[in-house]
Parts: C-alpha cells; structure tokens; sequence
C-alpha cells in the first residue's frame, strides 16, 4: 500500500505563510509511492488547492459539519469541500474531541456524510496518558473504532483511513515508541478483521500520529503496521515535512 502522509496545520499560518510554506515543498519532486496530503483551515483551502493543482500532492480539510447545508452558521459542508476539490478531511481529532466535546457518533456522522461525497475520512483514535497508564488502551481504542465506524458498509471502510495519534504525544514532543505504536496499529488491524474481514482489513491505511519528525519518521514508518503519518508540528515546516515524506519513501 502507498504510504500516505498527512500535514494537519491546524490553526496556523496567514495566507502569505501559507503560499511560501506550499510553494517550498512544490521544490521538492514528491511521487510514486507516497501520497502527500494538506490539510490548511478552511479559509486556505482555496489557495492551497491553487497552488498544489499541478503537482501529486492532494488537499484535505481539518473538520466538517455532520449536516448537509442550510441555517448552521460559521459551518462548512462536505458538499462544499467536494467542490475545492478536497479529498481527505481529518475527523475526531483529539483537540476536536477535547475541546469541542466531538463524540464517537458525532465522529461516525461527519465519517457518514463526507464518504457520501467521496471525500476520505481520516479518523482519529487514541488514549489519553491516564488510560493508558491505567491499562485501558485496547479498550478505549476498540471502543472508538467500533462506535466511530457504526453501520459502515465494507465500501465505505474500504473508503476510510484510521490515524492512531495517543493523546500524550501530541504536541508534547513525547512520541509512543515504536513498539507502542506497532502493538495498538496490530490491534485497530486485528479489529477492522473482526469487524469486516483480513481482505479488507489489509487495505485500510492506518496512520501514525504523535510528534512525528524528519529524526523518528524513518523508524517509526518502517513498522509492519504503520502506513503513514498524521503529521502536526513538522508540517508547518517545509525541510522537516519534505524529511517526513522522504522517510516514507525509503521506508
Ligand atoms: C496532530 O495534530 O495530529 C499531531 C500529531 O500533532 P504533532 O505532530 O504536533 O504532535
């Protein structure tokens, strides 16, 4: 499967900020086997697009509305992401989750209606430091998997990427070991097995996510499991995001 590496800016970068960030990985000859994918806040995912539309790297939005259109202010719709040409959309990030009170069902809605669009959901899960220093990784992992993915249909997995991003290394410069990693992307596999079958289980990519950078892309992206990075900080960097995606290359 292609490596996929994703760049989630979040809140960050001005329009200027953001046209030299793009126009700087433009430099870089990204192809074959790595799909690269940015994801900028909404009011950018004009001039992303723009500027990316000759080139293999794709756009993806941060979050969407789980309703279709109408009277929801300062809401944007997947109709309207199709229509920038977004393919990908981040749902249930854990800053989502944390800070806006996003729910599994809601994770499972916004999934719902962005693949009704065919635009890929790109669904986070992970623990947070205390689950897991209470031993409640696989659980509330299997519990998010399971809830986030209600009533899909195997296309529709088929369709979806996973990222496991733990909570405690996000932004915090912590990153799960590799083992770590590998261990809970082995168990989000043998999950998506259960829930549907290996066939298509081995198709899905699951992604990694926690203070990936140029110095631990490369170890972390030659795992079994790992089929790339979700990537924060070292996206808003060109030299350490071009790292990223190179490691992915090579791994
Ligand atoms: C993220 O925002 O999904 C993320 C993993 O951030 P960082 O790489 O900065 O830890």
């Amino acid at each position: 499967m292609k490596q996929l590496i994703v760049g989630n800016w979040k809140m960050n970068l001005t329009r200027d900020e953001s046209s030299l960030l793009v126009n700087e990985l433009l430099k870089n000859n990204f192809q074959n086997n790595v799909e690269v994918v940015l994801c900028p806040p909404f009011i950018s995912i004009q001039l992303v697009g723009e500027l990316i539309k000759n080139s293999s790297i794709k756009i993806g939005a941060q979050n969407i509305s789980e309703h279709e259109s109408g009277a929801y202010t300062g809401e944007i719709s997947s109709q309207m992401l199709k229509s920038y040409n977004c393919n990908y959309c981040i749902v249930g990030h854990s800053e989502r989750r944390q800070y806006f009170n996003e729910t599994d069902e809601l994770v499972n809605k916004k999934s719902k209606i962005l693949l009704s669009k065919n635009i890929k959901p790109i669904i986070c899960v992970g623990e947070t430091l205390s689950q897991r220093e209470e031993n409640k990784t696989a659980e509330i992992i299997t519990e998010q998997i399971k809830e986030s993915l209600k009533n899909f249909s195997e296309t529709e997995i088929l369709n979806s990427v996973i990222a496991y991003e733990p909570v405690w290394a996000i932004g915090t410069g912590k990153t799960a070991t590799t083992e770590q990693a590998n261990e809970v992307h082995e168990l989000i596999r043998t999950l998506l097995a259960q829930l549907y079958n290996r066939e298509v289980a081995i198709q899905i990519p699951i992604l990694y996510g926690g203070s990936v950078k140029g110095e631990n892309a490369l170890e972390l992206l030659s795992q079994n499991h790992i089929d790339g990075a979700l990537v924060g900080g070292a996206s808003l960097k060109s030299s350490d995001f071009a790292k990223i995606i190179v490691s992915a290359k090579n791994s």
